[in-house]
């Protein structure tokens, strides 16, 4: 076992022989981290060994890559494997594999190696350190296969920096004990799933179905016996909260939270990652006996996602009065109204306006959220601040031209809607990259009844803006339909617009997102913002008080409302000791 003294003291070749083994056949690595000393953690030596790669260049990165041993190979075989790689290869039970296992893999590593020139990488031990199942290693490496080279050269490097992750726990004797404690809860909640989807192994929990009142269940069970919240209770629309008071128990309380629900064959961790870092947060410090000089409310929001109904941020909703009774009478793919489903769940519905929080209760709102999106992973950071959730805009469209055969109309005798949205959708896409954090996307594109002989006479398009401030989301949303106009005058067609949904920009609270740079900092972590590009609970708080999120970065690119969605334990670990920073913060500030 070594210590951050031990190494922080050391000259440059006891350094690297400290580090020995941490990245494979590479010890130029710890040579040039060492000028970096003193490290103030073992998370900032990461990082600094990170940085050293990237900053690298593509050539060493290549050998670095090439230094590793192709999974469960030649080298495996003949018992050549350096010891780190031999206890990673045998905790995933590549050393027992199958005859037909066997084969499998040595024909994915020919093809990969074909492919793109240096060998597969996947840190074996995964997110949790435990080893991954075997079926799950062969299901990454055929996937993988289909990557673009340059991504997936980032994608092996990425493996590698979790290997040495795992390599430098083991020689620090470090474990991300919180943040194995919330993977794990993750792990648990998501054996709970809606019938069609449980049989299959795929994660799909909405509105108050049996499997997202199971959630609920587990959820309260959890605040209530693990963490010690004083209060727990399942609120009028299923939202689950908890609240551990103060020193005080009348003062102003941090709400907090995110949801439970998820998408259909979702992912385990978006939402339900705002709920348990905040748990483990109320656990510590019951099991510490203190209490904070404010009360910490924690919500599992019940509905974020407009599953069964489409009724979004229903569960936050409810918090700030948007409740819609209306809403009541939507009836889900089976014909049963939300009214039906909330009395079966023995929740009350005169009870629901009661759920609106009066702001002057409260210090603010924060949320912990997975990014669901490529930006933390490629730059190698776990943490994100977010500076403001993205307003949007959403259109459905469609172009009307004339349909004529394709044999025998002259080219300039068309008129051809689909190359009229081609042509807006080229538009749309130059706009949107124009402005830094603006997106626009033309998801949809569809000929009703198209042939490949006949000219389209109709092109039916979707159109979604999205922006950090509602002025330069207009700006684009007016010249774009500007665009359409002029584009369809001159190619004599006409169209037909209809705006489907607008939210507004929601800005972090200065004040709040400073909070949380301090919080990241004191980790001796970098301070990286970036806007949120999907809306999140937070939005609909932003309505009544100040808000602020903080981003994990997400593996596979940050993918997510997918099954691949995923988290290490040791970014995790860092999250719920960003919350905890905030939390000791917002403890000194109180008077
Ligand atoms: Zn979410």
């Amino acid at each position: 076992m070594i210590t951050l003294i031990q190494l922080n003291a050391a000259s440059q070749a006891e350094f690297v022989q400290l580090l020995d083994g941490t990245y494979e056949h590479s010890p130029w690595i710890a040579e040039q981290a060492w000028a970096q000393r003193p490290f103030l953690g073992l998370d900032q030596l990461k990082l600094a060994l990170v940085q050293v790669v990237r900053d690298a260049g593509r050539e060493p990165q290549l050998a670095l890559v090439r230094a590793h041993p192709e999974l469960a190979g030649k080298a495996m075989v003949s018992k050549t494997l350096t010891a780190e790689s031999t206890n990673e290869q045998g905790k995933a039970g590549l050393t027992d594999c199958t005859p037909e296992e066997f084969a499998q893999i040595q024909q994915l590593n020919a093809d990969y190696n074909a492919r793109f020139g240096f060998p597969f990488i996947l840190a074996v031990r995964g997110p949790r350190g435990l080893g991954l199942p075997k079926a799950e290693i062969i299901a990454t490496f055929a996937r993988r296969l289909d990557n673009h080279p340059d991504f997936e050269l980032a994608e092996c490097l990425r493996n590698i920096h979790r290997i040495a992750e795992i390599r430098l726990n083991d020689k620090f004797g470090h474990s991300p004990d919180l943040g194995n404690l919330v993977w794990d809860w993750h792990e648990r909640l998501s054996t709970h799933s809606d019938p069609g989807y449980a049989e299959r192994g795929e994660l799909t929990v909405t509105y108050l179905t049996d499997a997202h009142r199971a959630c609920a269940q587990r959820l309260s069970h959890w605040m209530r016996e693990d963490c010690g919240f004083d209060e727990v209770s399942i609120d009028a629309v299923g939202n689950v909260v908890g609240v551990y008071h103060g020193t005080d128990p009348k003062a102003k309380r941090l709400l907090t939270g995110s949801h439970f629900d998820t998408v259909r064959n979702g992912g385990k961790y978006d939402g339900r990652l705002g709920i348990f870092v905040p748990m483990a947060c109320v656990r510590e410090l019951h099991r510490q006996g203190r209490r904070l000089p404010f009360g910490f409310e924690v919500v599992g929001f019940a509905e974020e996602e407009g599953q069964r109904y489409k009724a979004v941020f229903l569960g936050s909703g409810a918090l700030t009065g948007h409740f819609d009774m209306t809403w009541l009478d939507q009836k889900d793919a089976n014909g049963i109204t939300m009214r039906e489903a909330i009395n079966h769940a023995g929740l009350c519905i005169d009870d629901i306006p009661k759920l609106q929080r009066d702001p002057a209760n409260y210090l603010g709102f924060v949320e912990v959220h997975i990014e669901q999106g490529p930006v933390l992973n490629e730059v190698d950071l776990p943490l994100g601040i977010v500076t403001s959730i993205n307003g949007s805009v959403r259109y459905v469209g469609e172009i009307i031209g004339m349909a004529s055969h394709a044999g025998t109309t002259p080219m300039d005798r068309r008129r051809d809607a689909a190359t009229a949205a081609a042509e807006l959708a080229l538009y749309v896409e130059q706009r949107g990259a124009s402005v830094p954090h603006l997106v626009c996307t033309v998801g949809m594109l569809e000929v009703p009844n198209g042939s490949i002989n006949v000219v389209p006479g109709r092109c039916k398009f979707s159109l979604d803006i999205r922006a950090t401030t509602n002025e330069v989301r207009d700006a684009c949303a007016a010249d774009i339909r500007n665009a359409l106009k002029a584009l369809c005058e001159r190619r004599g067609v006409h169209y037909k617009l209809e705006e489907t949904m607008r939210a507004a920009a929601a800005p972090s609270a200065p004040e709040w997102q400073h909070r949380w740079e301090r919080a990241v900092e004191t980790l001796g972590l970098p301070v990286f913002r970036m806007p949120s590009g999907a809306g999140h609970d937070a939005m609909k708080l932003h309505e009544i008080m100040p808000q602020a999120m903080l981003f994990l970065r997400g593996l596979n690119a940050g993918i997510s409302h997918n099954p691949l969605e995923s988290i290490t334990n040791d970014d995790t670990d860092l999250c719920v000791r960003a919350f905890q920073n905030l939390l000791e913060q917002l403890a000194t500030e109180q008077p």
